[in-house]
């Protein structure tokens, strides 16, 4: 059997990857070991603005552009718009937050993303309002994971396997009796025991989110932030988190951080709630905040996209296609991204 590319991860970075090549008309094998990784676990929030310090980042408007487009490209073909038109609201912490707000506002590259309104919700403690993130979204990561796995395996682009390492002959191009033209990693941290590029910085960070009951249901469609992010993902059922840790890394859940979330949310929210579901998973991240992609510099038919840090979805949709484009037609990478910078 031959194929023109093989995948390695089906967390949002192998998955953008995959749309450029369905998009582009490309056969390939997904390969996905099934386990849950970060992208899972994510709360799927598109926002453009970093909420602590009422900042941008690079490409931040082209990045948000790209993502309503391919979210459309991806509709054509699972049938849906996973993206949910449900913007961030910040809960300002005192009035001095809110004044800073409305100074940042007036410079060129926040003017789009922070709004000059500023709402009061009713079902959460905000006695300082909230200021609303112009183009801010979320991804329904659910639907997203199901709609793509659905039309992979339906066209038999799917493996629902783990990539064994050992059965790759990088000089032959074979995996085994699979013969491929190009195979791109995108394992998440998982990479670190990848031999090929294990050298990469890439750094896990641990994230908790927690499920919660609401005794009734609440009416939000909006997302809200103080100390983390809470959105509804069914009538009384909420989303809360995420947290961030990079020295805690065992593969279990850590209580500080579910208490850190249930002080989190009390803070807002002073009802009863019932806790349904905690999880955890790795983001991978990178000192300067910027992904890594790039190609191996002896085998040129193995390539990397990773270090997508806490903008998964952003930097998948919008990098995945400079990484086609390497792969592709040879297109140099902006120096930002690419791996060649830590050599
Ligand atoms: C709690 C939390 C909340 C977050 N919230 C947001 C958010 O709101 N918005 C946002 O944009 N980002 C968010 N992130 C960050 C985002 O989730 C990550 O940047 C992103 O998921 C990384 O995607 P990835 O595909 O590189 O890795 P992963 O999602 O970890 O996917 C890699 C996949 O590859 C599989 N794999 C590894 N090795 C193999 C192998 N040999 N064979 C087969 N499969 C393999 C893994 O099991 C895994 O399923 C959050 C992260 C966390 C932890």
């Amino acid at each position: 059997m031959t194929t023109d590319y093989i995948i390695v991860g089906g967390g949002f970075a192998g998955l953008f990857l995959a749309h450029q090549l369905i998009k582009n008309g490309k056969n390939f094998q997904l390969f996905s070991d099934g386990k849950i990784g970060a992208s899972q676990v994510s709360a799927g929030i598109v926002n453009p603005v970093v909420l602590k310090k009422f900042t941008t980042f690079w490409k931040a408007q082209e990045q948000i552009v790209h993502l309503q487009k391919t979210m459309l490209e991806i509709a054509e073909y699972t049938g849906e718009n996973f993206l949910v038109n449900e913007q961030v609201y910040r809960i300002f912490h005192d009035e001095k937050e809110k004044e800073i707000w409305q100074k940042k506002r007036e410079q060129p590259d926040l003017q789009n993303f922070l709004s000059s309104e500023f709402v009061d919700f009713q079902i959460v403690s905000n006695p300082f309002a909230t200021g609303k993130v112009l183009q801010s979204a979320r991804l329904n990561v659910k639907g997203f994971f199901q709609g793509m796995q659905d039309f992979l395996r339906k066209n038999n682009f799917l493996i629902e396997e783990t990539f064994d390492y050992e059965k790759l002959n990088p000089e032959n191009s074979t995996y085994g009796n699979l013969k491929f033209s190009k195979i791109i990693f995108a394992e998440g941290i998982a990479a670190r025991q990848n031999r090929f590029f294990k050298n990469l910085p890439i750094v896990p960070n641990k994230g908790h989110h927690l499920l919660v009951k609401f005794p009734e249901p609440l009416n939000l469609s909006a997302t809200l932030k103080k100390k983390h992010f809470l959105f509804s993902v069914d009538e009384n059922i909420f989303y809360y988190g995420g947290t961030y840790d990079r020295e805690n890394l065992g593969n279990s859940i850590d209580e500080a951080a579910i208490s850190q979330l249930k002080n989190g949310l009390s803070e807002i929210y002073d009802g009863s709630f019932e806790i349904i579901e905690k999880k955890f998973g790795f983001r991978p991240t990178v000192k300067d905040r910027r992904p890594i992609l790039g190609r191996h510099p002896v085998y040129r038919n193995l390539f990397i996209f990773n270090g997508l840090g806490a903008r998964g979805i952003l930097n998948a949709s919008y990098f995945s296609q400079h990484l086609f484009d390497l792969a592709e037609n040879g297109t140099a990478l902006p120096q930002e991204i690419d791996l060649r910078r830590f050599t």
